[in-house]
């Protein structure tokens, strides 16, 4: 489904990903784990059109992403929950949703989608006429995934979903993901947080300073000590330490 070829991607003359190669099949669940400035942010934003790589190629569906605009990325399939959320504060939850639904793929069976992610999301069906700017934090990380949705992606790209918010909060936005991964839609999920993201994914890549140091199953990386040492300052102490 997701094709990353050899993908270098630099602002200026700093090498965010440096020759960067990985792959994603139709209803996977991916997560790209790595350390503050590892370049997984700078991945999927460049997935998404957002960053424009150096070289290499991005393929979705075996079409060159090189020529296809940002915006027309999600036409195309593919929604993007960037870091920080991107809401929009000073419009309701249903509005932010409706936003999502403007690409042509969206606009048939609107309110059914709705629905479903009112059936996710409860609690922003309650709330959908509340300020999305006056939401908490994690259920302001529910109207970004749930817009996302609204736009009828085939595959998902998330952000650090989990970022700055508190435990219970965290298991509530993962349970959301694992019912959104069972419904079979395709999951990238870019993570600090190891246990939950990879108590989630089929498998993933951990990427350090702009390169791929690993790659396995989730059982395979939960025990890989470059995970550990990305995630505890290079100790060998056992991953039971890192934040969860
Ligand atoms: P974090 O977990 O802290 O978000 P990350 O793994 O997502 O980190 P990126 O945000 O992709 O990492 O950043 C990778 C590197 O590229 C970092 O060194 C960062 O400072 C640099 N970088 C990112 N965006 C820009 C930019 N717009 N201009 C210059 N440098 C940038």
């Amino acid at each position: 489904m997701l094709e990353i070829d050899n993908l270098t991607v630099a602002y200026g003359k700093h090498v965010a990903l440096d020759a960067v190669s990985m792959a994603v099949q139709p209803g996977e669940c991916v997560v790209i784990l790595g350390a503050n400035g590892a370049g997984k942010s700078s991945l999927l934003k460049t997935v998404g059109g957002v960053v424009e790589p150096r070289s290499g190629r991005i393929s979705h569906e075996g079409t060159d992403l090189a020529t296809v605009a940002a915006h027309d990325r999600v036409g195309r399939g593919i929604a993007l929950v960037p870091e920080g959320r991107g809401i929009f504060p000073r419009m309701s939850v249903a509005e932010n949703l409706a936003l999502g639904t403007y690409p042509e793929r969206a606009r048939a069976g609107v309110a059914a989608r709705q629905a479903e992610v009112f059936e996710l999301f409860p609690r922003l069906a309650e709330r959908r006429r509340q300020l999305a700017g006056t939401m908490s934090g994690g259920e302001q990380q529910m109207v970004a995934i749930a817009r996302a949705l609204m736009s009828n992606p085939d595959i998902l790209l998330l952000d650090e979903p989990s970022l700055g918010l508190a435990p219970i909060v965290v298991k509530e936005v993962f349970a959301a993901l694992a019912r959104i991964r069972s419904t079979g839609l395709t999951l990238v999920i870019v993570e600090q947080n190891v246990r939950a993201s990879l108590a989630l994914a089929d498998r993933g890549y951990l990427l350090e300073a702009g390169r791929v140091v690993g790659q396995g199953s989730s059982d395979a990386l939960q025990n890989d000590p470059a995970v550990q040492r990305a995630f505890l300052g290079g100790t060998s102490e056992p991953l039971d330490n890192e934040i969860s």
